[in-house]
């Protein structure tokens, strides 16, 4: 397992609530240093942060609690790439439909819980060209959509009526959660965003061993 030396710029994952351990688990399944996010200091050295799914309204209060919300707004300005997946991207929209905006960093508006409750929850599969030549498998859990994307944001993965995926230079928002799949390939495709080198991994982007319990194979935690 991989350990961030510092000044090495590995990716963050912020450890307030939601599916933390999963992101980190791809990222070092990428070979990617990866390391939990809970203190604003902890934002130091690193090349890119992801912002889990989890619960929106319970992350923005963690973040203003901890002074995370100011940490990150001054990583960010310092060279910060971000992902935010799901509740993340919800915190990093500029616009949030009937809700004040939490981070507001991409030009994007986003629709909470537009696909119903818990219970409208799907998988799927779709092509993102940019991010790899084979469909990727997307896991919606009470997802918001993407309703409309601003100047300079480009729509990475478009689904009927509303845009799933997107990304400025600086910032990638996905509202499915690739981290709940084999699939590494938007892990891989942030790693590289970062500058951070991806050490393996398929050309598929899939990780044979995967199953929905990995996470709980608490020996490859240790
Ligand atoms: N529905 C949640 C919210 O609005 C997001 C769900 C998720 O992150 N999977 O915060």
């Amino acid at each position: 397992m991989n350990e961030v030396v510092a000044g090495s710029g590995g990716i963050g994952v912020l450890d307030l609530q939601g599916g933390v351990q999963e992101h980190l688990d791809h990222l070092r399944r990428l070979g990617v240093a990866a390391r939990p996010v809970k203190r604003a200091r902890e934002l130091a050295e690193l090349a890119g942060l992801i912002i889990p799914g989890g619960e929106s309204t319970c992350l923005s209060r963690l973040l203003a609690i901890f002074g995370l919300d100011q940490a990150i707004w001054q990583a960010y300005r310092d060279g910060l790439k971000l992902w935010g997946t799901c509740a993340g991207a919800i915190l990093l929209a500029r616009e949030n439909v009937g809700e004040v905006p939490c981070l507001g960093l991409i030009d994007i508006t986003v629709n909470r819980n537009a696909f119903g409750s818990q219970l409208d929850s799907f998988q799927c599969e779709a092509l993102a060209p940019a991010v790899a030549r084979e469909p990727i498998p997307l896991t919606f859990i009470r997802a918001p959509k993407i309703v409309r994307v601003g100047e300079g944001v480009r729509v990475v993965l478009s689904m009927g009526d509303y845009i799933a995926a997107a990304e400025d230079d600086r910032i990638l928002v996905t509202v499915f959660h690739p981290e709940l799949t084999p699939s590494l390939a938007f892990h891989r495709y942030f790693a590289r965003k970062c500058g951070v080198n991806v050490a393996c991994g398929d050309d598929a982007g899939v990780d044979p061993h995967w199953t929905p319990q990995s996470w709980m194979d608490f020996s490859y935690h240790v």
